[in-house]
């Protein structure tokens, strides 16, 4: 039984939009994109759209891992708090929420690849029905021969690979009869045409933040911040303010029962040809916008689905204070 604040499921989440559109003309934009696989990939931008665009402080949220649900139920969370002042189960909203959307516009893509979200067994991962293995292979696939985990690869075509999973990875997003991407490191996916799109449309951005889970093997921990694998070489700006950022959230993220986050804030620690998927997918946007990653754990019973949905809601929380407050954007 999944909490009832818990949205993820595409088919739920297309029904709240409806039901925002309905409601809240006024300060909801949404639109999607239909990924090839037919369902609707939704850019929700929420912002008091009778106040000019022009002074306000922008921040994009993105989710591009079908196996990472929690991320959706808490962006589904934080706009329902936006749009109607409570929680979707009926508590005061954590947000002044007058101010955030006179001074701020915030883009949603609560879901990179909703055909992914909607081929999983489960609508949140508990740890109590895979094993880490298990759940692996939901994730990339299962090898032919092992039932392990297939290969992660940035594209794939089916008709150029000699043994292909024995059911596709849920990660995997469909572009054409094919071929798949994983969203987030290849730019035909629906994930990156909405990135570049809505970046020529809306300008420089304040805050990126890219909201993921991962299961924390023989870590007592259950939250961390990541900052960008090229962090070392960016200008002094952005390091500084994503660091403080990510000091904020950790911060929250302590006061959170069941939170357990890393304390030590680091750059994306891959190597090789996972490390080069993300500079060559990642590297002019990291050069000009301050972007962070969360990572809460997944399909561990010691992070059930409630305090996975929290943190990733106070992660959100926090980045919505630190761009009404700060703002990175010189003007
Ligand atoms: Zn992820």
């Amino acid at each position: 039984m999944i909490e009832p604040a818990w949205i993820s499921h595409p088919d739920e989440v297309d029904a709240k939009v409806a039901q925002w559109q309905a409601d809240h003309p006024e300060l909801l934009l949404a639109e999607s994109k239909i990924q090839f696989a037919g369902r609707p990939v939704w850019a929700l931008t929420v912002t008091d759209r009778t106040v000019d665009d022009a002074g306000k402080r922008r921040m994009i949220v993105y989710k591009p891992h079908a196996h990472e649900p929690a991320p959706i139920a808490a962006q589904v969370n934080v706009i329902e708090q936006l749009l109607t002042g409570q929680t979707i189960d009926g508590r005061p909203s954590e947000f002044d929420g007058e101010r955030v959307l006179r001074e701020c516009v915030l883009v949603f893509l609560p879901d990179a690849n909703p055909d992914g979200t909607a081929r999983a067994p489960v609508e949140a991962w508990d740890g109590s029905r895979c094993t880490n293995e298990e759940f692996w292979a939901w994730m990339r696939g299962p090898d032919p021969d092992t039932g392990e985990m297939w290969k992660r690869v940035d594209i794939y075509d089916e008709r150029e690979e000699e043994r292909l999973p024995s059911r596709t990875g849920i990660v995997y997003e469909q572009i054409d009869e094919h071929r798949w991407v994983e969203p987030n490191r290849h730019h035909s996916s629906t994930l990156f045409q909405w990135l570049f799109e809505l970046t020529d449309r809306y300008g420089d951005w304040d805050q990126l933040l890219s909201l993921h889970q991962t299961e924390f093997v023989n870590s007592p921990h259950n939250a961390m911040v990541i900052l960008p694998c090229l962090y070392d070489d960016l200008p002094q700006d952005i390091r500084e303010y994503e660091m403080r950022w990510a000091e904020e959230i950790v911060a929250a993220w302590r006061d959170v029962p069941g939170g357990n986050p890393i304390e030590e804030i680091k750059p994306l620690a891959y190597t090789g040809q996972q490390r080069q998927y993300f500079v060559e997918r990642w590297g002019e946007m990291y050069d000009r916008y301050p972007i962070l990653t969360s990572e809460i754990q997944n399909n561990n019973p010691r992070t059930p689905p409630t305090v996975q949905q929290r943190l990733n809601e106070v992660a959100l929380k926090v980045s919505i204070e630190r761009l009404v407050e700060h703002g990175f954007r010189r003007s």
